[in-house]
């Protein structure tokens, strides 16, 4: 079976993974003209820890794991206001117990699929579907016939807009923007995730990279929708040094670190509901078909129990048809689960108001005071995930695999 994946990022290359294991032909395009490195750390939570044990890449991923010691709100004049400690919240909290750049997962995941064909600076600009397969047209200018075509090209997903409908009945935007790149560090983070709140919604952070000359940038901000070209990047950089323009701490280091950076992102903090992740030959996965914005911390957990679930259903049912309908079945739970965001959301996190600003750091400061550690513990404690992983017959387990390096 020939499968054509669109999406090089986390779901596309962990889906390709476990389908050439089962023998099926993955084939990926990706947009991008070749791996896309950047991004800061993401979380690999619960029963997702179980998979990448099954693909047999913790050993790598534990060899670059960053191991963060928690989150400290700062003052404009670097104080700290208020700390999240990561062990307070054993994981369960902002930082994850693994936590590894995205960009460091996306290498071991490339590494680990040395044998798939990667089509980089192309994507699909037509599919057509019949009973015998997916003809696809490449904005390349190739034609290619496929058995099954996967969207794993995150929230502006092409194959979404192509066999489902337009992205606003998909996509819905939960109020805020969100920017990360690499810059030198401005100062010694010592393991701690930094962030500075500026009245009007505005955050701007450090988060620590694995060498200590470097750091990574963020600059998140609240707003209703704003039209803007995704392909621009200097257009991109300049709304955001006018939406930071005056803001103290590090901010002007971190705008001018920017400029430079060359695995800048930038996107709506969004969530992707999809009610049915399947039209005949073509499905869905990550972020493209379920996605709860970075807000949830579950995007790269999800993608990557849903690339396992996805391969093992098309391997155990040998039909295209039920195995989209069970995949969807099997996950649908876990899904509506991890995709519940943190109490008070975006307005909790981000208040627009030096008053609103001063509330969240003095209720983050009473809640993790001695006396009352104890309490946010059990009620920050991770729920169980609401799937558990079948042993399917056809994708056997691997203790470790052998990488192979990846040309950045
Ligand atoms: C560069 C980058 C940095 C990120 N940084 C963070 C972060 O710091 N924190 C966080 O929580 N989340 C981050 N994310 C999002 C996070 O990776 C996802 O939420 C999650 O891992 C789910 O992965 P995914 O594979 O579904 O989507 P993504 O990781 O978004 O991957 C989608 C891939 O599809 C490609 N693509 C897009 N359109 C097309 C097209 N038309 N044709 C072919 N390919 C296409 C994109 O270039 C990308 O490589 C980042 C995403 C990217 C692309």
């Amino acid at each position: 079976m020939k499968v054509l994946i669109s999406g090089a990022g986390i779901a596309g290359p962990a889906l390709a993974y476990w389908l050439q294991r089962a023998g099926f032909t993955p084939t990926v395009v990706e947009l991008a003209p070749g791996p896309r490195p950047g991004g800061q750390t993401v979380d690999i939570r619960g029963v997702a820890r179980d998979v990448v044990e099954r693909m047999g890449v913790m050993p790598a991923i534990k060899a670059r794991q960053l191991h963060e010691k928690g989150l400290a709100y700062v003052r404009a004049n670097g104080k700290r206001a208020a700390a999240l400690p990561a062990e307070l919240l054993d994981g369960a909290g902002p930082v994850a117990e693994i936590e590894i750049l995205r960009g460091d997962l996306s290498e071991v995941l490339l590494a680990a699929t040395p044998d798939v064909e990667y089509l980089y600076g192309d994507s699909i600009s037509a599919l057509s579907q019949s009973d015998e397969g997916v003809w696809v047209s490449f904005a390349g200018g190739t034609t290619r016939e496929f058995d099954l075509v996967v969207g794993a090209d995150g929230v502006h997903s092409r194959v979404r807009a192509l066999a489902f409908g337009p992205e606003s009945e998909f996509v819905h935007h939960l109020g805020g923007y969100g920017s990360y790149f690499t810059i030198p560090a401005p100062e010694e983070l010592d393991g701690w995730m930094k962030i500075h709140t500026a009245p009007g919604g505005r955050w701007v952070g450090l988060r620590p990279d694995h060498d200590p000359r470097f750091a990574r940038g963020l600059l998140s901000f609240r707003s209703p929708v704003i039209r803007y070209n995704r392909r621009d990047v200097s257009e991109q950089k300049a709304l955001l040094r006018r939406t930071f323009r005056g803001v103290g701490w590090h901010t002007r280091e971190i705008l001018d670190g920017m400029v430079a950076a060359d695995d800048f992102y930038f996107d709506s903090t969004s969530r992707v509901v999809v009610p049915e992740w399947s039209r005949g030959r073509v499905v869905l996965l990550g972020d493209a078909g379920y996605c709860a914005s970075p807000l949830a911390g579950y995007g790269t957990a999800m993608s990557l129990v849903g690339a396992y679930v996805l391969a093992g259903e098309l391997v155990a049912s040998g039909d295209h048809r039920r195995a989209f309908a069970a995949y969807q079945r099997v996950m649908r739970e876990y899904v509506v689960q991890r995709s519940a965001l943190p109490p008070g959301g975006i307005k909790l996190a981000m208040p627009r108001t030096a008053i609103g600003i001063r509330a969240r750091d003095l209720m983050t400061a009473t809640m993790t005071s001695r006396p009352l550690r104890g309490v946010l513990a059990k009620a920050a404690a991770a729920q169980p995930d609401a799937i558990e992983l079948e042993d399917y017959a056809g994708l056997p387990h691997q203790r470790s695999v052998s990488l192979r390096s990846v040309e950045w």
